[in-house]
Order: C-alpha cells, then structure tokens, then sequence
C-alpha cells in the first residue's frame, strides 16, 4: 500500500468541546480511512504513480485515465486533506512570531482574518474545503474548494491554487453529530483549536 492513515497524535476525545469524540472517531476511521483505501486500490493498477507523493500526484491529474478520473482525484483529495486537517487541530498553541506579522499584513488584523476565514467556510454551498494559502507570488489568500479539491491541484482540477496553510473541512460530517445544522457555530469554535504551531511550520517551510 502506497499510504497509510497518519497517526493522530492526540485522543478522540482531545479537542472536546469545540469536535466531540465521536465526530473526530467516525471522520477518521471512517471517511479519512475510506478515501485511503481507496486511493491505494486506484494506484495497485497505476504503477506510473510508484512512489509519488500526494502532491506530486496531484500535480499529475493530467496523467490519469480520464475514466477514472473524477474518482482518483476525490479520493486523492480526500486522503491529503484530511492529512493537513488532523494536524492542524491541536489545543493550547497561540499564534506569534513572523506567521502573525504576515497574518497582519495580508487581513488587517488577526480578527479580521479569522472573520473572512469563517465566512468563507460558512457560505461554502455544499460540501467543500475552506483555506488558508500562500499562492506563487508569497502572498496569504483565502480560497474555498469543492468537494474534495485541493489547491495544491491548481485552477485547472479546483478552480484554486497555491500552498494550504489551513484547511477546514465544511462537509457536514466534520460537524453534524455537534452542531447538526450550525456549520457558523462549527467555525466559531474551530478556532479555539486551530493548530497555530503547525500553521506557521507550513508557512515557514512550505513542507508537507
Ligand atoms: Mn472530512
């Protein structure tokens, strides 16, 4: 198998109240895992794609049988997202240093970007990602995409582009069992864990 699922790093129930138990059980060990399985099951036949990170396979979408094209990229999608949005949940960091500076910059200020952040996860029709992004020219920009799009697969696969700093997931299994219907009181409270430390180690090294 090309990929596994990543640990976690943190219990279940680690980011309660804000994401119960039970919601970051079934994401994981059920969507995450899905879509992990079956990205491997797409890549036992694409031995061209042997030791391609998900990056480089997302930059590759050009390459794969247009057949199965519309499933490899969800699942490819939905495997690497889910890997940036686990770790970038966490409680108890604090935004500083040259991260926050740049925040600054770009939106103002730090509540004027978790605003445009929030709104645009919270007027994402449908099910969706909303991201934070560092695009080619450096610069920090609010993009959402579709169902499991990634930016990393640029405007021609996700009409969006650039490197995820943040990335939430909008569909409703990331909030339902809690929020039901409330995907704003969802985002609210994601902030209170967002992983600041890994936000600005992505930003800092632009690394996976
Ligand atoms: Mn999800």
């Amino acid at each position: 198998m090309q990929f596994k699922l990543p640990e976690l790093g943190y219990n279940f129930n680690a980011l309660e109240p804000a994401m119960g138990a039970k919601t970051v059980e079934i994401h994981y060990t059920k969507h995450h895992a899905g879509y992990l399985n079956n990205l491997n099951n797409f890549l036992k036949d694409l031995s061209q794609f042997d030791k391609m990170s998900t990056t480089d396979l997302m930059k590759n979408l050009d390459n794969v049988p247009s057949k199965i094209l519309a499933s490899f990229k969800n699942n490819l999608g939905g495997y690497a997202n889910h890997n940036i949005f686990w770790r970038g949940l966490a409680t108890g960091t604090t935004l500083s240093g040259t991260f926050k500076i740049a925040l600054e910059n770009a939106f103002g200020s730090i509540e004027n970007f978790k605003t445009e952040l929030a709104q645009a996860a919270a007027t994402k029709f449908g099910s969706g990602w909303a991201w934070l992004v560092l695009t080619q020219q450096n610069e920090l920009k609010i993009v959402t995409t579709t169902n499991q799009d990634s930016p990393l697969m640029g405007d021609k696969y996700a009409n969006a582009s650039g490197y995820p700093i943040i990335g939430i997931d909008v569909w409703e299994h990331a909030y339902y069992l809690d929020y039901q219907n409330r995907r704003a009181e969802y985002l609210e409270n994601y902030f209170s864990i967002l992983n600041w430390d890994e936000a600005a180690r992505r930003f800092e090294t632009k690394a996976e």
